[in-house]
């Protein structure tokens, strides 16, 4: 986009901070209180059985208020406008040393598949939406080695001991297979109860992964 082209929507649409309203300097920008309330990265406690096959898992922020009110226009409404605000939050939250580090380990990530069915209708996987330019761009390469064979139930009336055994045998390694020993990343758009991570941790475990650490944009767990 040209910058007088720029300029002029920036004059008739004025860019402004996702939550509040209040106008900002560029579009994609939030206003300094918003982002500092929403961008909070933290490392998410992982019981057992995650600990024998996840490391550690981060959020980059808590799933509510703006954050969520930005997945869930991006997921349901394909509100692809909402991914400039999102990416400006995943810019911030890697100045924090943990978010750093994962970065830096990681020989790959993996998104967390939809099953193809869902995948068509909804056009896009928005784990890799979310993430995909923002690792490119930290020299981690998105790999879509996993695949979601069987459609599964909507996980959240169901108990965690429910999540688990619905989410049994959901995933597979796809035909591509997997080299190694790899250090592998993890990526989805929220965690509740980490069932899913879970479930495609243990197939990226089984196929030799070497580390597995999770990434999700955000959690209802503080
Ligand atoms: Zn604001």
């Amino acid at each position: 986009m040209g910058n007088w082209f720029e300029a002029l929507m920036n004059f008739i649409f004025p860019p402004h901070c996702p939550l509040c309203h209040k106008y900002v300097e560029n579009r994609g920008d939030w206003c300094k209180v918003c982002l500092s309330l929403a961008c909070q990265p933290h490392r998410l406690p992982i019981t057992a059985p995650m600990q024998s096959v996840i490391d550690s898992a981060w959020a980059l922020s808590v799933y509510r208020g703006g954050t969520r009110d930005l997945i869930r226009g991006l997921k349901y409404q394909d509100k692809r406008s909402n991914l400039p605000y999102l990416k400006r939050l995943l810019q911030t939250a890697e100045q924090s040393a943990g978010v750093r580090k994962l970065l830096e380990e990681s020989s790959c990530a993996v998104p967390v598949p939809l099953h193809e069915k869902r995948q068509r209708e909804r056009g896009f996987n928005q784990a890799e939406l979310i993430f995909g330019d923002w690792l490119q761009e930290h020299s981690v390469p998105v790999e879509n080695m996993l695949r979601r064979v069987r459609p599964t139930k909507p996980l959240y009336p169901l108990t965690a001991r429910e999540r688990m055994a619905n989410l049994s045998g959901a995933f597979r390694l796809g035909q591509e297979g997997m080299e190694k020993g790899k250090t592998i990343l993890l990526v989805d758009d929220i965690m509740t109860t980490g069932a899913t991570l879970y479930a495609c941790a243990k197939v990226l475990q089984q196929a030799g992964a070497g580390k597995i650490q999770a990434l999700v944009l955000a959690s209802d767990q503080v």
